[in-house]
């Protein structure tokens, strides 16, 4: 639409319309609330907000969503994979992160090890990958309450000794139904039981078919507690990276989703993020889920202190207002007032919500008591 009512402009910028009508007045125009407002006026009086009136869409800056746009192609460039582990319980997922990121990480590096962020990157022939440490199941149920997509690549574990349980057909459904590529990992190859033509015709019955019975699917036979197959495993992931081509554009202001986040007694709110687009640097102001703040320092997987993190990166943060919630998205503003201004509106409407939903819930109540 090329108008809005003072009104309907108010609600977009969540300010209140005595608040706009005011701005207008300053601004040498009488309006009441039902009044229309042309482009020229509707523009004028977003810029107040910091708000960006595109063509003939107001953009809600207070959605966080809006940050993560499309870039031009030829700002694109080549990102690490974001990889997740999933599988039946016991099947060896933990067995094998750990497996990856202590066969990977050199020796110099060894002293970060213990660092533990929910999140981490390896390197292998020259190619960063990115794991998140996170539990599979978590993760994607927290992407597809948000919608937001911060995997890639899901590698599916299942135990040759075991063979397909029911978390392992619940993780094919939440892979497919996200499109993410799956890459099985049949472990446990070790074991006496171990029965790998079992877990292929498992599979095979709910759609994962074997690259040698003419399926697409790859499966890579894997020891997690020996360290058999982790560089093969390693190698298809690279393989599927290229093939897919996930690309970003490190240059232009962060945006991604937190991958943990909570309340530390010395250093305060302290976030795990994994940017998904642009790079995020120190100083940055930023908005995250509810709260918002400036980039105090940022500490990578190994527990160095770093100035930038780059798309896939997974970095975690100091400096927010408040605690936010693991998959909670975040963006970087162009300035600080706007950071604290879009904050402090998602605070706001974030309590409105909850008061809301209280005051259903207690007439909820209500009625059961009747
Ligand atoms: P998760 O529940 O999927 O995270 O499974 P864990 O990684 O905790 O592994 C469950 C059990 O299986 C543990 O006792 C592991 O030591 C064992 N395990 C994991 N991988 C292997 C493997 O490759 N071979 C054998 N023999 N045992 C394994
Ligand atoms: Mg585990």
């Amino acid at each position: 639409t090329e108008s809005l009512t003072v009104g309907e402009l108010a609600k977009k910028l969540h300010r209140e319309p005595s608040e706009i009508i005011k701005k207008l007045f300053m601004l040498g125009v009488m309006a009441t609330i039902n009044q229309e407002l042309d482009k020229d006026s509707i523009e004028l009086i977003a810029g107040e907000y910091g708000v960006d009136v595109e063509e003939e869409v107001l953009v809600d800056v207070t959605d966080l969503e809006a940050y993560f746009t499309e870039d031009e192609e030829t700002n694109l460039e080549e990102r690490p994979s974001v990889v997740t582990i999933m599988g039946h319980v016991d099947h060896g997922k933990t067995t094998l992160l750990d497996s990856i990121r202590h066969t990977k990480v050199t020796a110099g590096e060894a002293g970060g090890i213990t660092q533990h962020i929910g999140a981490y990157q390896v390197e292998d022939k020259g190619k960063k990958i990115t794991f998140l440490d996170t539990p599979g199941h978590a993760a994607f149920t927290t992407m597809r309450a948000r919608g937001a997509k911060i995997t890639d690549i899901t590698i599916l574990v299942v135990a040759a000794d075991d063979g397909v349980m029911p978390q392992t057909i619940e993780a094919i459904n939440h892979a497919k139904a996200a499109e993410v590529p799956i890459i099985v990992a049949v472990n446990k190859m070790d074991k006496e039981a171990a029965n790998p033509d079992r877990v292929m015709q498992e599979l095979t019955e709910h759609g994962l078919v074997p690259e040698a019975w003419g399926g697409d699917t790859i499966f890579v036979p894997i020891s997690a507690i020996k360290g058999d197959g982790i560089d093969e495993l390693l190698e298809m992931i690279l393989l599927v990276g290229e093939v897919e081509e996930y690309k970003a554009n490190p240059n232009r202001n962060a945006v991604g989703t937190v991958i943990e986040a909570q309340l530390d007694k010395g250093r305060g709110s302290v976030a795990t993020l994994l940017v998904q687009n642009g790079t995020l640097k120190v100083g940055d102001p930023i908005v995250v889920g509810n709260t918002f703040g400036r980039v105090r320092a940022m500490v990578n997987d190994l527990g160095r202190r770093v100035k930038t993190a780059g798309p896939s990166t997974p970095v975690e943060i100091t400096g927010l207002n408040d605690v936010p919630q693991a998959g909670d998205r975040f963006a970087v503003l162009e300035d600080e007032k706007s950071a604290r201004q879009v904050g402090e509106a998602r605070a706001q409407l974030a309590l409105q919500a909850q008061r809301s939903e209280k005051s259903r819930v207690s007439l909820d109540n209500l009625f059961e008591h009747m």
